[in-house]
């Protein structure tokens, strides 16, 4: 039977108007690639509804899940969507609801889901005015807000989906890496805050000869590696001889954890972001499986609460849900 006249307009009309989404998890760092490697996660993110209002600005009308600002300007996504706002030509606003999965602070890109989720979802609102290359400074302002650094590493894989490469800042640079299919994360969470602007306080500014020879090296490695479906180079080039040295000793059990992982046939294993989450690759599920088990193992023994997750890589980013 037809349509009735206007009913397919009055359906578009209200489809444009409001979106649901999946925002990613994401693993930033990926132990060489301080600052500029990060991936994302398919099985733990957040959700979100935008919807478009006549009134300029910025709402956050509702969060579920955890205790976060809604003040506009105190909120990874009102910071983020503000760039977003300022940088076109739309002269009305947006409602935000956010409901949290991923515990901020975690170091899986609590706030860079919100803050690259909010100008992700503006976008298609109004019909995709930017690119997504495009949307990663809006997001990085949420960044800024967060952890007073502007960094890309969490926002790129979310926006993008997979590995993204930061290659550079000025001008900003994004580079999506694709990634063998059976490629798995495991992610565990001991159950302590750290704030990445505390972590990132006790980093030394400069590096050695030594170290930054090995470092870009392995950074070569791994991109290298994900072209090449390579699992060996990938787990030859999971090493940090840079950050994690200093990072580790905030996370307790990490030493352990990560012996654990590698014995159980993880291709290598480092600190998610600025901590305390810690991530193994694996070539299949089965061993990401496994190799959940044994870092459980580790916290069970020394009595630390943990919440743990098993991925593949989210090869599509942030995504629209059904409402
Ligand atoms: P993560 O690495 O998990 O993103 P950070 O420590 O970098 O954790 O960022 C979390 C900080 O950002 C917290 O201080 C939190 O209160 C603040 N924040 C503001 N808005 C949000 C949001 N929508 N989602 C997550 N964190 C937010």
């Amino acid at each position: 039977m037809p349509a009735p006249k206007g009913e397919g307009t009055l359906i578009t009309t209200v489809m444009n108007n409001e979106i649901k989404i999946f925002c990613p998890a994401t693993i930033a760092n990926i132990s060489c690639g301080f600052d500029v490697l990060g991936v994302a996660l398919d099985s733990v993110g957040d959700e979100m509804v935008l919807r478009k209002t006549k009134e300029k600005g910025i709402r956050i009308t509702k969060i579920e899940g955890q205790d976060l600002p809604l003040e506009t300007d105190k909120n990874v996504a009102g910071a983020s969507g503000l760039a977003f706002l300022d940088a076109c030509s739309y002269d009305g606003g947006f409602e935000i609801e956010i409901y949290k999965n991923i515990k901020a602070g975690s170091g899986i890109g609590s706030s860079a889901a919100s803050s690259a989720g909010a100008v992700w979802a503006m976008n298609e609102l109004l019909n995709k005015p930017f690119s997504i290359h495009e949307l990663v400074p809006f997001a990085m302002q949420g960044e800024r807000l967060a952890s007073g650094v502007a960094h890309a590493d969490n926002v790129a894989p979310a926006l993008f989906g997979g590995f993204t490469l930061v290659r550079s800042y000025d001008p900003l640079d994004v580079i999506p890496i694709p990634s063998p299919d059976a490629l798995y994360a495991t992610v565990i969470h001991p159950q302590i805050e750290i704030k990445t602007s505390d972590s990132r306080k006790i980093l030394k500014t400069n590096i050695s000869l030594e170290n930054g020879i090995k470092q870009w090296g392995n950074v070569g490695g791994l991109v290298a590696g994900l072209f090449k479906n390579d699992y060996d180079l990938i787990g030859r080039s999971l090493e940090d001889h840079i950050i994690e040295p200093i990072r580790s000793i905030l996370i307790p059990g990490f030493d352990d954890v990560k012996s654990a992982a590698i014995n159980t046939g993880a291709l290598g294993c480092g600190i998610s972001g600025s901590g305390p989450s810690i991530f193994a690759f694996s070539k299949g599920e089965n061993i990401a499986k496994k190799v959940a088990q044994a870092m459980k193992e580790v916290y069970e023994n020394i009595e630390v609460d943990y919440e743990i997750h098993i991925s593949k890589i989210n090869t599509e980013g942030i995504r629209e849900m059904a409402p």
